[in-house]
């Protein structure tokens, strides 16, 4: 690598003399001049013998012509003007030469060759810095070639995917067995990729398809192909696919796909070429091996809607997967795997935190079984309890507590009631999830807590449903309202839910019953801006003005709906208000039994 940097410079240098000379040559007259002493020039001149003459400033030479023939002069430094006015007025026809070509050759081979010394070290200062890997290198894939023997993953890795890993199943059997596909003419996808929201496990999956097949891993992710130069992308994108037909059968895998497989032209200010040089190398590339040529293509996204149709056409992409966040089995699986080489405390009920933890991702289960344990490796326990889970999913569910924050009494007294007051409404509205629990200690940004669980994950959510969560969301500044007769500004964030989920229940769902079922506008294109902008909104002034109202109407519904729950229940109020200044958190079972002793 290094040699070809220093060949590459040598290279330019000698060229760059080569050219130079090359200029002198043709500046040499090719006539014979005789060179002459100044006096001798200074005679000829007076005598006005001298018919032409050429001056030259940069070698402070002149060219004379006397009497057919041609004399050679060097004059001082600085006297050109002089001499070609003298010169002229004693009858030669006078020219002069512009500063000569060498000259600037000269000048800017001597200039280049500090930058070139300045740059050459730069060089080498990187690639000291860079662990010898970046600089020299680039250009050439990143992409890492991964040693079946250490770190495998296998499909025993990866839980409450069973679906995914099924569909995988098929690709990993062509790789141990090219053979008899072949033997049968099959045609076995070119390219899978994997869909699905961030920590899903998309990247575990792709290698646990090489794992499992026992098939060498390539991996690079979108952005490490246009990270550093331009022009590089491509032919990293080259390199990669190199390695991998030496390689074959194998696994070729592109994290974060759409970093490079964005549509092409889109976003603002135009396009990026470098990024889609990248995606047209990838396409030629993906196009270039044959079909059973032993390669599979696997990308993973958590954008398929930025995606450039390109990629996704037969013969590239074909095989989409959806990888979905782990329903409640799922993540019970996901936790077993995570805590399999912890030592566990009897107490631990996995299935009651997967229950406690829906929507969590794989990577969100993870983490809370690593937080888990540092609580326990910090509280010097034997054994990871409970106790220690419960603690973890809050951390990771609402941002660290923070127990060193000093709140007053009044602000506590306002937390106790808004939180109260989400909790009573949602444990009076029909479709209201179960309170797990409900706290006032601060956490992350939030004041207070309320922890609803619902009983299972939901796929459908009724109207009904929407409105009992938005009423729940109100009733934390109703309460307020009612109990202090002016609000705080804790309600922010409950208003901004509320709000988002009434606009969604009327543009997305088609729930109102004025605008009726339809959706207004493009949830896609508002999410990703690149496409059209202006497609966004779909509809008119009127209708958006007509949107806004009719979700203030539904918000005030609610709103009122909540205060009116909780003045019906004031003295519920007042007592959960109470215990929560008193004891700072209640369970589910507390909160039943403050209801049902005060009902
Ligand atoms: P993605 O690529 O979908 O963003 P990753 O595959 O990088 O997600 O997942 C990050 C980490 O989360 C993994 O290394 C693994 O520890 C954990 N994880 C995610 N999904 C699962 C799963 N289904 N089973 C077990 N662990 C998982
Ligand atoms: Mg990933
Ligand atoms: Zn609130």
């Amino acid at each position: 690598m290094q040699n070809r940097w220093l060949r590459g410079v040598i290279t330019i240098v000698l060229v760059v003399l080569f050219v130079s000379t090359l200029m002198d040559l043709l500046n040499t007259p090719s006539t014979t001049v005789k060179p002459a002493p100044y006096s001798t020039m200074v005679t000829a001149m007076s005598g006005h013998k001298i018919t032409a003459a050429k001056v030259d400033p940069a070698t402070h030479e002149v060219t004379w012509t006397a009497q057919g023939k041609q004399y050679q002069t060097v004059y001082a430094l600085g006297y050109t003007n002089d001499l070609a006015m003298a010169l002229d007025s004693h009858g030669a026809q006078v020219s002069v030469s512009k500063p000569a070509s060498s000259g600037i050759w000269i000048a800017i081979l001597g200039d280049l060759l500090p930058l070139a010394i300045v740059a050459g070290f730069l060089f080498f200062f990187f690639r000291q810095s860079q662990g010898g890997s970046r600089m020299m290198s680039f250009g050439r894939s990143q992409a890492r070639l991964q040693p079946e023997t250490q770190g495998t993953v296998t499909f025993d890795d990866v839980a409450g995917v069973e679906e995914e890993k099924q569909e995988l199943e098929e690709i990993v059997d062509f790789l141990k067995n090219p053979k008899r596909y072949l033997e049968m003419g099959a045609r076995i996808p070119k390219g899978v990729l994997l869909f699905g929201p961030p920590g899903t496990g998309k990247t575990l999956l792709a290698r646990a398809v090489a794992g499992e097949a026992g098939v060498p891993f390539f991996t690079e992710s979108g952005s490490g192909f246009v990270e550093m130069f331009v022009g590089v992308g491509a032919s990293r994108v080259r390199d990669l696919f190199e390695q991998a037909k030496k390689n074959a059968p194998c696994i070729v895998f592109i994290d974060e796909l759409d970093a490079v497989g964005r549509m092409r032209g889109a976003g603002y200010g135009g396009g990026n070429d470098e990024r889609e040089q990248t995606l047209n190398q990838l396409l030629v590339e993906m196009d270039g091996f044959g079909i059973n040529e032993g390669i599979i293509m696997m990308a993973a996204t958590n954008r398929p809607d930025v995606l450039d149709p390109a990629l996704l056409r037969p013969g590239r992409f074909d095989r989409q997967i959806v990888v979905h966040r782990p329903d409640q089995t799922g993540r019970k699986k996901i936790l077993e795997v995570h805590t399999r080489s912890k030592p566990m405390a009897d107490d631990v009920a996995l299935e009651v935190i997967a229950k406690r933890t829906p929507g969590f991702t794989g990577a969100d289960l993870a983490n809370l079984a690593n937080e888990a344990a540092l609580l326990a490796a910090r509280e010097r326990q034997k054994k990871i309890s409970m106790h220690n889970f419960e603690e973890a999913a809050e951390r990771v569910m609402a941002g660290p507590q923070k127990k060193s924050r000093v709140i007053t009494e009044f602000e506590k007294r306002v937390v106790a009631f808004h939180e109260g007051g989400h909790t009573l409404v949602g444990m009076l509205v029909t479709h209201g999830d179960p309170i797990h629990k409900v706290t006032i200690i601060p956490r992350g940004m939030a004041m207070g807590y309320t922890m609803p669980v619902p009983e299972e994950d939901r796929y459908l959510i009724t109207k009904e449903q929407i409105l009992d969560k938005v009423a729940m969301s109100l009733g934390g500044r109703a309460a307020e309202s009612i109990v202090f007769g002016e609000i705080s500004t804790g309600a922010s964030d409950d208003l901004e839910k509320s709000t988002s989920m009434v606009r969604q229940m009327i543009t997305e769902y088609g729930m109102s019953d004025e605008l009726g079922p339809m959706t207004y506008g493009n949830r896609q294109d508002q999410v990703f801006l690149g496409r059209d902008l202006m497609r966004a909104r779909n509809y008119s002034e009127e209708v958006a003005s007509k949107i806004d109202q009719a979700i203030r109407h539904i918000v005030m519904v609610q709103y009122e709906r909540a205060k009116n729950l909780l003045l019906q229940h004031r003295v519920t109020l007042n007592q959960i208000a109470l215990a929560l200044m008193d004891k700072e958190t209640l369970s589910a079972e507390e909160l039943r039994m403050i209801l049902q002793s005060t009902t």
